[in-house]
């Protein structure tokens, strides 16, 4: 195993790594900005290393930074968390340079699922189903046409770069295309420096589903089950379930066993994600990450496996000792996602947080870096942490959800608990009948 480890990351998710590393007896090192001088997970680490001033550029990106800490701290592997580095295949090619291990997949996967064209064109020849499309980039008018009118609109115009649910433009029919088609490319230009756009048929009520994967990159390869993921506001995430409440078990086995067969085939390392939009009974592929997600604690409550712990045993070379008859799903998990914002206008709150008291109790875990006392600082993400909360089934997990929520209190900061407070009443909510508009519909977004 590592003797010590590096984590790139700030807030809940360093945390949750450090623990991971803790209780495998690794010794760790935290790097942080100016801004993050007292955070937990400087505090909680074996050593610290501040790597730059607040602005993430400076010091969370900061590749030449990360490296010098590396080496001063003697770290012998780089966990990035997810975000920031966590899919630059340059900084895992440049760990490897300095016979460091970036804990996470080859520098390859990460770049193939990073272009979501080669990403698709992946997939589909590792048998997953895609969505129907372009064949690749689509550069003229006319070729948009072409495909948009044999597809039948709405058709949907995606950056090849793109992320963070930027670039996305809509087309409901052949009059909007040249328009739509010249935008889409302009912004994909300025967000991502490249104005290379596919397109999609548009799917109009679909759920976001996505499966949990975990491989040796060797050829051995598991899927963990699926979360749900279809409350969104402005395509983020806002609540997370497993397993879905829309699936059966035998679409649940079917889809998860053709990802982990298709992680086998790519012979990918370490843990992933793997995108679907899910419609009248169909799954389509829309993109992999190649990293850990912020929901992946409700897939650990059901199946009581630590996905850290198994990157950090694959990513030294321990290898993956579960098969896929050991995983077993029990149960139901739900996570809520508290932001330091407004519930009702969604603006940031940063600020300090004068009181205090996360729930507690059978089934509850909250994932969070802030304390009493503690200021956020306004540079960065506004997730301030992490409700997970674990029934035997979807009913008992709402009633303890409803329960902790109730208990959770954060004064001095506005924060998201009082829209959890009122979705978990919700009877939509409450029969898991929601697609990925109905939070935007809810909100009077749409
Ligand atoms: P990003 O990487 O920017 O998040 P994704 O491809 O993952 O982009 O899509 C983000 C969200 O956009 C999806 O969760 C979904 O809400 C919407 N979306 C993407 N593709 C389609 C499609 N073909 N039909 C309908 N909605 C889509």
């Amino acid at each position: 195993m590592f003797s010590k480890v590096l984590i790139a990351n700030r807030g809940e998710i360093a945390l949750r790594v450090l623990r991971a590393c803790k209780e495998l007896g690794i010794q760790t090192v935290a790097v942080h900005s100016t801004a993050d001088a007292e955070a937990m997970h400087v505090k909680l680490a074996d050593e610290s290393v501040c790597i730059g001033p607040p602005s993430a550029r400076d010091s969370y990106l900061n590749i030449p930074q990360i490296l010098a800490a590396c080496e001063i701290t003697g770290a012998d592997a780089v966990h990035p968390g997810y975000g920031f580095l966590s899919e630059n295949a340059r900084f895992a090619e440049v760990l490897e340079d300095h016979k460091i291990q970036f804990i996470g997949p080859s520098a390859e996967h990460i770049r193939t699922m990073g272009d979501k064209i080669a990403a698709k064109q992946t997939a589909k020849r590792l048998g997953i189903p895609v969505v129907p499309g372009s064949d690749g980039g689509v550069s003229t008018v006319a070729d948009a046409k072409r495909i948009s009118g044999d597809m039948s609109y709405p058709v949907i115009i995606k950056a090849a770069s793109g992320g963070g649910g930027k670039g996305m433009q809509v087309v409901n029919s052949e009059e909007e295309i040249e328009l739509a088609f010249t935008t889409a490319r302009a912004e994909a230009l300025s967000n991502f420096g490249d104005d290379t756009v596919y397109i999609e048929k548009y799917l109009s009520k679909p759920r976001h589903i996505e499966v949990q994967v975990m491989g040796d990159g060797k050829g051995h390869a598991i899927h963990l089950g699926e979360r749900d993921c279809s409350l969104q506001r402005r395509h983020q995430k806002v609540w997370e379930e497993a397993c879905s409440p829309a699936l059966n078990e035998e679409q649940q086995s079917r889809i998860g066993n053709i990802c982990a067969d298709a992680m086998k085939g790519l012979g990918y390392a370490g843990a992933g994600t793997i995108e679907f939009l899910y419609e009248d009974g169909e799954f389509y592929f829309i993109e992999m990450n190649t990293r850990l997600q912020v929901e992946h604690p409700v897939t650990e409550m059901i199946t009581r496996i630590d996905l850290v712990n198994e990157q950090l045993k694959v990513a030294c070379g321990a290898g993956l000792d579960i098969r896929q008859e050991d995983v077993v799903f029990q149960g139901h998990a739900i996570e809520c996602r508290i932001n330091a914002e407004n519930s009702e206008n969604f603006r940031p709150s940063p600020g300090m947080i004068t009181y205090y008291h996360p729930p507690g109790g059978l089934g509850v875990r909250v994932d969070s870096g802030v304390y009493q006392g503690y200021t956020i600082p306004p540079y960065y993400d506004s997730l301030i942490g992490k409700l997970i909360v674990h029934g035997r089934n979807r009913v008992e997990c709402m009633m303890r959800l409803r329960r902790a929520l109730d208990e959770f209190i954060v004064d001095g900061i506005d924060t998201t608990l009082p829209l959890f407070r009122k979705l978990v009443d919700n009877p939509d909510v409450a029969n898991g009948a929601y697609d990925i508009h109905w939070l935007e519909r809810y909100l009077g977004m749409k």
